[in-house]
């Protein structure tokens, strides 16, 4: 449970440091953060997400669109409705961009990093001379923890902030719905 809260405190700062979509997208070279992952991190990338995608098509996983909703108090499903596809067909279109050049991932604890509403997840490198990314290192240490995390990601662009929930209530969330 340590390593775990340890990485829902990573998602809080997560949140706390991502700076507002608007000044992201207006920054002065924006094309810095759009940048593809490498193919090795495609390959990660495809494989929990497309096990984080098979647990979404489980009922009980996907009342998490239902549980959480977004500032305004709209369900995430409600979010999800005009894109007229499900959960899972969702996160497996969902961009996952290289977060190399992102300040949040400057924190070594950083894993991923998201704007709340959103449709697309930064991926922080593992750093320290390696060319993975930090979800490559949890994908193999804590595979089921890698996809919870993803999950937890992909709410967070259907809209979903924090505090409250906390980032330990959203992950032990999708913990318990999506097994
Ligand atoms: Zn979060």
């Amino acid at each position: 449970m340590s390593d775990l809260r340890s990485f829902a405190r990573v998602c809080f700062l997560v949140a706390a440091m991502l700076p507002p979509t608007r000044s992201l997208e207006a920054a002065r070279k924006p094309v810095l953060f759009n940048r593809p992952l490498n193919s090795y991190d495609r390959g990660v990338v495809q494989r929990v997400r497309a096990r984080a995608a098979a647990k979404l098509d489980d009922p009980e996983c996907g009342k998490l669109l239902t549980d959480f909703k977004d500032r305004g108090g709209r369900t995430l499903e409600t979010n999800l409705q005009p894109l007229g596809v499900s959960a899972s067909e969702y996160l497996l279109q969902l961009s996952f961009l290289d977060g190399s050049r992102l300040p949040a991932c400057r924190t070594l604890s950083v894993i991923m990093a998201t704007t709340p509403g959103v449709p697309r997840v930064f991926v922080c490198p593992a750093g320290a001379g390696r060319v993975t990314s930090r979800l490559s290192l949890m994908e193999f240490e804590r595979g089921s923890l890698a996809e919870a995390m993803v999950i937890h990601e992909m709410l967070h662009t259907l809209g979903l902030g924090e505090n409250p929930p906390s980032t330990f209530e959203i992950t032990e969330r999708v913990r318990d719905r999506c097994r």
